[in-house]
């Protein structure tokens, strides 16, 4: 009897055991894959799009983040009561806010300057003519948002103190443009010359890394695209047209490759803009352009 049920247990337990094992060997590749197959340097940069005034301006203002260090800069919060709230839901999560960064001068971005200081007493760093900046960075000269490495980029021409910056966090690539480049078009010469632009859009911008992704200061695409569809046919503005009328919102969804394509204002190369333009020379066409651009 004894026996009897010593041999009923032991054949439970190899029973058992086996189910165990069978479980194991069913789940446990998947396991080893979830774990393993995550980068060893892992991406932190995450960017948030605070919308303002829109249907009127249609403002971006971003939160910046490194998930890491948790270290959290603000671009272009000129509307504080659109943006406080996210600035406050940041900080109580953890995260230290440790800059305003401005793209230029203009009220509506660099306007709620004062009243974020109220609240965040942190620099403002940004072109020259930004209420209260602490801090204008010199062209090209790099700082850290935790472990994000930022390059600040000298663009003058829709102000004179327009700076772009670029963010590299690994090979995860960012540009915050302002009023500079937008999907599919560009500012405004308020302060500056087709040849400032040319430069700024066409060698400063250009030189980044085609997967550089673009964060303009404004949701202007599909106005762009209608003035781009007016002077050039190609199938990446074919392509815009189609995103822009499918999505509100555009900003990160683009690179600067694909800016190379769909932007007019960055192919005044191409033998159809020099045509319905009338000029030949990249400086000339710019203008060209912006004009058309103005009166269209
Ligand atoms: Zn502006």
């Amino acid at each position: 009897m004894t026996t009897f049920i010593s041999l009923r247990q032991v054949i439970t337990s190899v029973v058992l055991m086996s189910l165990f094992a069978a479980t194991i060997k069913r789940y446990s590749p998947t396991l080893l894959a979830s774990r393993f197959s995550k980068p060893i340097t892992a991406r932190a940069m995450h960017i948030q799009s605070i919308p303002m005034w829109e249907g009127t301006g249609n403002n971006y203002a971003y939160l910046v983040s490194d998930e890491k260090t948790k270290e959290a800069v603000i671009i272009d919060p000129a509307n504080p009561p659109e943006v406080l709230p996210h600035l406050k839901a940041k900080v109580t999560s953890g995260f230290n806010l440790t800059k305003i960064i401005n793209t230029h001068h203009h009220h509506d971005h660099a306007g709620g300057n004062k009243e974020i200081k109220r609240s965040y007493d942190i620099p403002i760093i940004g072109g020259r003519d930004c209420t209260l900046v602490a801090e204008t960075p010199s062209h090209k000269s790099k700082f850290k948002i935790g472990n994000i490495d930022v390059t600040a980029l000298h663009t003058p021409c829709h102000t004179q103190d327009s700076i772009c910056f670029f963010l590299e966090d690994g090979s995860d690539r960012a540009v915050f443009t302002g009023d500079t480049l937008f999907i599919g078009g560009c500012g405004r010469f308020f302060e500056g010359k087709p040849a400032e632009m040319h430069k700024a859009l066409n060698e400063v911008l250009a030189s980044l890394p085609d997967d550089t992704k673009v964060y303009p200061g404004h949701e202007y695409t599909k106005g762009n695209v209608k003035f781009a569809k007016k002077v050039l046919n190609n199938d990446a503005i074919k392509k815009l047209d189609e995103y822009s009328q499918a999505n509100k919102e555009t900003q990160g969804k683009f690179t600067i490759g694909d800016e190379k394509q769909h932007n007019v204002f960055m192919r005044v190369d191409d033998p159809e803009i020099q045509k319905v333009t009338g000029k030949k020379d990249p400086i000339d066409v710019m203008g060209a352009l912006r004009s058309m651009k103005d009166n269209s």
